[in-house]
């Protein structure tokens, strides 16, 4: 059977476009990835979603934005993309064991959480080392962690973790916080959290499990080790575009290069949400940029002129 459209990803751009495909009568599938609803699904509360005067848990907005576009008669599969070919009509897209065929294509796959790049860092993930403080915080029950980078996301999953832990130290390679005014107040209040300015971790220390971090004073040089038992790596995200890598133009850092609206350089093939947008990267950008993936590809569908009225 070929579908209308097939959305890969699911979270709010990929929802989002699946709500707005749903309702315009298209054949939808989404293929929702093995571990479906994206970075909303690593998140507590959400309170800056329009719409929700308290705040909702990440998974709880995932979960009625996928009822909402089930509503709308869109199907998912639970599956991670492996590979898709948008050399041909219909355009074809893999999952390890089925290929699925559609008209047009929404690429909605997102971002993923970045690394420091150390041994020892990849050898002790999950004994200490984390980079979701939502989902591991709990863990860390009356114990010391670190945080590493200055964004809205080290705040925040640190702020969290004080619900938990004796203390946290967010270590930063510069000596101004990159993170939001809000989060910056709320974090230099909390007398749970201290900051090691200037510092960089050049390894983490332990054999079974973690026991430290050694790190780098930038500016003077001076090395040190930092006793804690969990390392919580908060240093930004890339895009999830290895599979469309010889399919679609990418920039140099991997984003999928859109032109007019949401089109990519194959006719057909709209992207939408992180998996383009380096800059924005909220929930309530993803989700309006999927509603224009979706109207993109009903215009595609009817045969009309990209933003033609
Ligand atoms: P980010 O804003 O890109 O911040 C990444 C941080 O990690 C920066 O402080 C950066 O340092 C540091 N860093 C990057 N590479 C590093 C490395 N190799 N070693 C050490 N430090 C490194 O990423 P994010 O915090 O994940 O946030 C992503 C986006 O989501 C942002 O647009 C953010 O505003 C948004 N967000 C918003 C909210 C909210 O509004 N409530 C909540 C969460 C996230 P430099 O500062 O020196 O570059």
């Amino acid at each position: 059977m070929v579908h209308d459209v097939i959305i890969a990803g699911s979270g709010p751009a990929g929802l989002t476009a699946a709500v707005y495909c749903g309702r315009s009568m298209l054949k939808t599938l989404v293929i929702a990835g093995s571990v479906p609803g994206g970075q909303l699904m690593l998140t507590t509360e959400v309170e800056n979603f329009p719409g929700f005067e308290e705040p909702i848990l990440g998974p709880d907005l995932i979960q009625h934005m996928t009822k909402q576009a089930e509503r709308f008669g869109a199907e998912f599969k639970q599956d991670d993309a492996t590979s898709v070919d948008f050399k041909t009509h219909p355009f074809k897209v893999n999952t390890a064991g089925a290929t699925y065929e559609a008209t047009a294509v929404i690429i909605a796959t997102g971002a993923s959480a970045k690394w420091l790049g150390l041994d020892s860092e990849t050898r002790l993930r999950g004994k200490g080392v984390s980079s979701c403080a939502t989902c591991d915080g709990f863990f860390f029950r009356g114990k010391n962690t670190v945080t590493v980078g200055g964004g809205d996301v080290a705040l925040e999953d640190t702020m969290f973790l004080t619900k938990f832990v004796n203390h946290a130290t967010i270590i930063h390679r510069r000596d101004t916080l990159r993170a939001s005014k809000i989060l910056q107040d709320r974090a230099f209040k909390n007398s749970k959290i201290s900051f090691a300015w200037d510092t960089v971790v050049e390894e983490v220390v332990g054999q079974q499990k973690v026991e430290g971090v050694r790190v780098r004073n930038v500016k003077s040089g001076k090395q040190d080790v930092l006793k804690c038992d969990g390392v919580f790596v908060a240093i930004g995200h890339q895009p999830n575009t290895s599979i469309f890598q010889s399919q679609v133009e990418l920039d140099q850092k991997g984003y999928i290069v859109t032109r007019q609206g949401t089109a990519t350089t194959v006719e057909g093939v709209f992207a939408c949400g992180d998996v383009r947008d380096f800059h924005y990267r909220q929930a309530v950008t993803a989700a309006g940029d999927g509603c224009r993936a979706a109207m993109d590809a009903v215009d595609y569908l009817e045969g009309k002129a990209l933003g033609a009225p």
